[in-house]
């Protein structure tokens, strides 16, 4: 209960009190001066209109200085109860008559002389009336305190009647505040006081219906609403807390809670379980406590940096109760508790997934078997030591190892032999070499040794590795003990070196030195090979292959194979000629092997000239039997070298006047990259060429420097598309737009388009969708010999080949 005093009703009473006080108090004062000034105004009138009623008397009494007279109006005058004096004065100032009465002892004595005079004298000159002359005076003095005495009670009585007034109206105004508001408030008061604010079963105040629409109602709705706001803000915190404790305790990973000082403040049952610790002695410990010394570094780092947002990774070895450690990882990140802010770190055990990501990093760079690097790791090797050789200008060897006859141990004596004599092999290599070199193990029975740099103290490279090489044969001298068998092993090795004149990869060095180590089993195995032996026998190959060529005309060992070209509708409407040696040993040779040794060896410039006369030869022979009426053209391949000889055109124009084939019947396949070299010449060439009705295609149109430039300004006939597109055309869709290009290209240049290399229906379907009219490929025929091309002369469709 409020004290009285405190009560905001009462303060407001005597608030109103004091107003309502001072209020009347300025009102009294008002009345009363208003009071006062009618009091005087009254007395003053009085005193005037008595002495006017004896003024004649008076004046008479003056003029005929008639004592008795003015004795008599001094008397009558006393007769009024405020005049205490009276005298008539003859004009020269003696007195005729006078009066006076004492005056009485008032009660209203404190006025004299503080506020107001108390008394007051009126004079009065005698005048003649006709003649306008003073006669003498009159004069009166008046004690007001006469006329105060009435004055002042009724002043005191406004005073009471005003404060009383107030004192009541105040009294009311409390009674009316105190019933309406002060006694509603203290109810609600005692009912908030009282209400169940328990979570399951909470209450609200109740709304009387008669402050529905009031203040009050609405005070009342409002609290309720914050109280039932407030109510779900605790219940949902409840919930909440429940179910942070529920996944805290079912959580796998320990979890921590610490102060900023690392003292821990709660932990869960994992965090107990992990440790073999009781919650009890963890909540006594801080987080240093129970964590290797060597991490404390980390741990003060993790502590100050973890924030809201980012949590703090760190792993560190924590202590169980018998000091035994537990590697853990620990997630830490601010949280605020009941305004503290405090870290939440949640700790798993990661000994097992460690050594389990060792053993997989392990098996990715090692081979279970042997333990040796595996490819991965040699490749990395390879890498760095190119790098380094490179950088430092020496030395370094790859060597391919093969075990000879392993299969035959693996097969004969089981695999567990040949597993374990393969562990021993390792072991011997391992053994002999530097640890700067890095034995692998690839797969099977193949072991690759890499030597970053050979030593170059006594001997060149080459000699040093060969060393290497022998000391590792000689390795395989002494037998190999396996499960009781006492078994003979030797392998065979191959070497190439690094770096090389031309950049290699790795790959190109494992194949080099693999290439070497077959060239040692074909020796006879048991033995090592240089990379280089190998290379020099290609050298020897490609010089037979020069020296045959020289011969090969002469001998007449070329031929020309031909392939028809058709329309959409099948029919045969060109063929191209295409070159063939048979050589005496080898057999058929098909031109990409010998074509660029011609052309090195300018042998091309002949073999050239024999393409152009056999192909008129034949197509004149063809003539003869009668060449369908949809063929048109027979294509011929011509060679750059062969291309920009200034007298090429003559020759041409004298080998067709020399057949008298009609020279609208050629069609000159020439490359693009040939015409882009010197394309002033080329086109100078081309025009003389067209001027002769010669046609001219771009063979393997597409992959090379196609240009829209310079396609205009050469005088074309057709583009062949090159048989990679159309290879890929269904498969790859960059191909399928490059076709699309150049036959749009083609078009806007009116030139004509031929798809070579078309091997399916489906090809030319999609090539015909494209626009493409006219196709050429297996699907219609392979090259072949000229006796076999004579069925393809019908005007039929072609019938398509099996
Ligand atoms: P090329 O001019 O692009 O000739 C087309 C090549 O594609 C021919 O190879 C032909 O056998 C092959 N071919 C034809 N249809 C298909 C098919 O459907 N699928 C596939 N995958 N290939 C097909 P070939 O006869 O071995 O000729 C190879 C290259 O040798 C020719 O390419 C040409 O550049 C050159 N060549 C051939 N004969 C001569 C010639 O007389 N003089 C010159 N200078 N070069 C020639
Ligand atoms: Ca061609
Ligand atoms: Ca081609």
């Amino acid at each position: 209960m409020i004290p009285l005093r405190q009560q905001l009703g009462f303060r407001n009473f005597i608030l109103a009190l004091i107003m309502m006080l001072v209020l009347s108090l300025a009102s009294s004062a008002v009345q009363i001066y208003s009071d006062w000034q009618a009091t005087t105004r009254n007395m003053e009138n009085q005193v005037h209109q008595t002495l006017g009623l004896l003024e004649e008397s008076a004046i008479q009494a003056a003029y005929q200085l008639d004592r008795v007279l003015a004795q008599r109006i001094v008397v009558s005058l006393m007769k009024t109860p405020s005049i205490f004096k009276a005298e008539i004065k003859d004009d020269w100032g003696n007195k005729l008559a006078e009066t006076e009465r004492p005056v009485m002892n008032s009660s209203v004595y404190w006025y004299d002389n503080n506020f107001i005079e108390r008394y007051r004298t009126f004079a009065h000159t005698l005048t003649l009336p006709e003649k306008g002359i003073g006669v003498g005076s009159l004069e009166v003095s008046i004690d007001q305190a006469e006329i105060m005495k009435d004055f002042t009670r009724r002043s005191w009585q406004v005073v009471y009647i005003k404060l009383i007034e107030s004192l009541i109206t105040a009294m009311l105004f409390f009674g009316v505040f105190f019933f309406f508001v002060t006694r509603p408030i203290i109810n609600i008061t005692h009912n908030i006081a009282g209400l169940n604010t328990d979570p399951e079963h909470p209450e609200l105040l109740d709304l009387p219906s008669r402050h529905k629409g009031d203040e009050l109602g609405f005070l009342i709705k409002s609290f309720n609403n914050m109280l039932d706001k407030q109510l779900r803000i605790e219940r949902s915190l409840t919930d909440r807390e429940a179910y942070f404790r529920a996944v805290m305790e079912q959580a796998s990973d320990g979890i921590f809670l610490l102060d900023s000082q690392g003292q821990l403040l709660d932990v869960n049952a994992s965090a107990c379980y992990a440790l073999k610790h009781s919650k009890e002695e963890l909540l006594s410990c801080s987080l240093f406590d129970i964590c290797n010394e060597k991490y404390h570094d980390d741990l003060r780092a993790m502590i100050k940096e973890a924030d809201f947002n980012t949590s703090i990774t760190k792993e560190v070895e924590m202590y169980r109760r018998d000091k035994s450690i537990n590697l853990m990882e620990i997630r830490t990140v601010q949280v605020k508790i009941n305004d503290q802010t405090c870290l939440l770190s949640s700790a798993r055990n990661i000994g097992k997934r460690k050594s389990a990501e060792e053993r997989i990093k392990y098996l990715a760079f090692y081979d279970s078997l042997t333990d040796l690097p595996n490819r991965q790791l040699l490749n990395d090797r390879i890498t760095q030591a190119l790098r380094i050789a490179n950088r430092h200008q020496h030395t370094g060897g790859i060597l391919f190892l093969d075990l000879d006859r392993f299969k035959l141990i693996n097969d004969s004596l089981g695999h567990s032999v040949g597993d374990n004599l393969l562990k021993q092999v390792a072991l011997r290599l391992k053994s002999s070499l530097r640890s700067e070199d890095t034995v692998a193990r690839l797969g099977g029975d193949e072991f690759v040794i890499l030597v970053p740099e050979i030593p170059t103290e006594e001997y060149c490279a080459t000699t040093g590795i060969q060393h290497l090489a022998q000391k590792i044969l000689q390795l395989f001298k002494q037998p190999f003990i396996i499960n009781g068998h006492k078994l003979f092993v030797s392998t065979s090795v191959g070497i190439t070196l690094f770096p090389q004149a031309h950049a290699v990869s790795i790959d190109d060095l494992l194949r080099q030195a693999d290439t070497a180590m077959y060239q040692s089993k074909r020796q006879g195995r048991n033995q090592l090979c240089f990379y280089q032996q190998q290379l020099q026998e290609s050298v020897n190959e490609r010089l037979t292959l020069e020296k045959d060529l020289h011969h090969a005309l002469e001998n007449e060992e070329f031929e020309l194979f031909y392939q028809p070209q058709v329309n959409m509708q099948g029919q045969l409407i060109g063929m191209e000629a295409l070159l063939r040696w048979r050589h005496p040993q080898h057999g058929l040779v098909a031109p990409d092997n010998f074509i660029g040794v011609a052309e090195e060896t300018g042998l091309i410039l002949p073999i050239g000239k024999w393409v152009l006369e056999e192909s008129f030869r034949q197509l004149i022979s063809w003539q003869e039997q009668s060449l369908p009426e949809s063929f048109r053209r027979l294509s011929i391949n011509i060679s750059p070298k062969q291309f920009i000889q200034p007298d090429f055109v003559d020759q041409l124009e004298a080998l067709q006047q020399q057949s008298g084939i009609d020279s609208s019947l050629i069609c000159l396949e020439l490359t693009e990259n040939m015409l882009i070299e010197n394309i002033e010449a080329a086109a100078s060439q081309m025009r003389r060429l067209k001027a002769l009705g010669v046609h001219l295609s771009i063979d393997d149109f597409g992959t090379g420097y196609s240009s829209l430039r310079y396609l205009k300004t050469l005088p074309l006939n057709e583009l062949k598309i090159d048989k990679s597109f159309v290879h890929d055309i269904r498969t790859d869709a960059s191909s399928l737009t490059i076709v699309e290009t150049i036959i749009a290209m083609a078009d806007s240049l009116d030139l004509e388009i031929i798809a070579e290399g078309v091997e399916t229906q489906a090809d030319q379907e999609l090539l015909e969708s494209l626009g493409c009219q006219h196709f050429q490929g297996y699907l219609y025929s392979r090259p072949v010999p000229a006796a076999e091309c004579a069925h393809m002369f019908t005007s039929e469709p072609m019938a398509l080949l099996d």
